[in-house]
C-alpha cells in the first residue's frame, strides 16, 4: 500500500531526542487517593530532576482539567477520557524525550492498565503513594473530604468511591511522617537507571 505520510519517515525518532538531551523519555504515573501527596511529590521530584539537568513536564488535574480537559466531567466515561486523553499527552512527552511526572488519583486497575497501554510498558513506572485515607483526611488539603463526608460530593474515591490498592507498583510510598524531601529522596534511588543516561549525584 502507497504510504500517504512520507513526511512521517523523516522525523526524529524517540531515540534521537533521547540522545539529544541525553535522557530517557519515560513516564513517572503517580497514583493514589486525594491528599497522599501526589502533586507536592511530583513537582519536589520535578524540581530534583532537574538539578540533574533532566527535562520533565509535571500533569496533574490542575493543569489538564482546566485547559485540554476542560469538557469533562467527573463521570465514569469521562474519568476514562481524562485518562486516556493524559497519557496521550504522557506519549507525545516521551516521544520527545521528555521524562513525564503524572499525577491522577487514577483510582483502579482498568485506568491504570489503560495508561500503561497506551504509554507502553517499557515506559512507564507506577508510584503508589499509599498514604491511608485516615491520614488523607487529617489533611484534608482541599476541604473535599470533609464535603464528601457530608454528602456534597458523589463519588468520591475513598468515601463513597473504592481505590483499588495497585498490586504491582513499581514503587509505593507512604508519607505519613515523613519529609517530602525524604520521599523524593527514595523515588529518585528507584528511577536513576530508567530516566537518565548517568545520574550524578
Ligand atoms: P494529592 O496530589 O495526592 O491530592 P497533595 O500533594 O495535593 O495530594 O497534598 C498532600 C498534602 O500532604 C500537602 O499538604 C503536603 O504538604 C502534605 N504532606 C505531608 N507530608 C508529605 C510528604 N511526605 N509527601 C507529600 N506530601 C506531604
Amino acid at each position: 500500500m502507497k504510504n500517504i505520510y512520507p513526511i512521517f519517515n523523516n522525523m526524529l525518532s524517540k531515540e534521537e531526542k533521547e540522545r539529544q538531551l541525553h535522557q530517557r523519555g519515560v513516564t513517572l504515573w503517580f497514583t493514589g487517593l486525594s491528599g497522599s501527596g501526589k502533586s507536592t511529590i511530583a513537582v519536589a521530584l520535578e524540581r530534583r530532576l532537574a538539578l540533574q539537568g533532566v527535562l520533565c513536564k509535571v500533569l496533574d488535574g490542575d493543569n489538564i482539567r482546566s485547559g485540554i480537559n476542560s469538557d469533562l466531567s467527573f463521570s465514569d466515561m469521562d474519568r476514562e477520557e481524562n485518562i486516556r486523553r493524559t497519557a496521550e499527552i504522557c506519549k507525545l512527552f516521551n516521544d520527545t524525550g521528555i521524562v513525564t511526572i503524572a499525577a491522577f488519583v487514577s483510582p483502579n486497575a482498568y485506568l491504570r492498565a489503560l495508561a500503561r497501554s497506551i504509554i507502553g510498558e517499557g515506559n512507564i513506572m507506577e508510584i503508589y503513594i499509599s498514604t491511608p485515607l485516615a491520614e488523607c483526611e487529617r489533611r484534608d488539603v482541599k476541604g473535599l473530604y470533609a464535603k464528601a463526608r457530608q454528602g456534597g460530593i458523589t463519588d468520591f474515591t475513598g468515601i463513597s468511591a473504592r481505590f483499588e490498592e495497585p498490586k504491582s507498583a513499581d514503587i509505593s510510598i507512604d508519607t505519613t511522617n515523613r519529609s517530602v524531601e525524604s520521599c523524593v529522596d527514595e523515588i529518585m534511588n528507584r528511577i536513576a537507571s530508567r530516566v537518565v543516561y548517568e545520574l550524578q549525584y
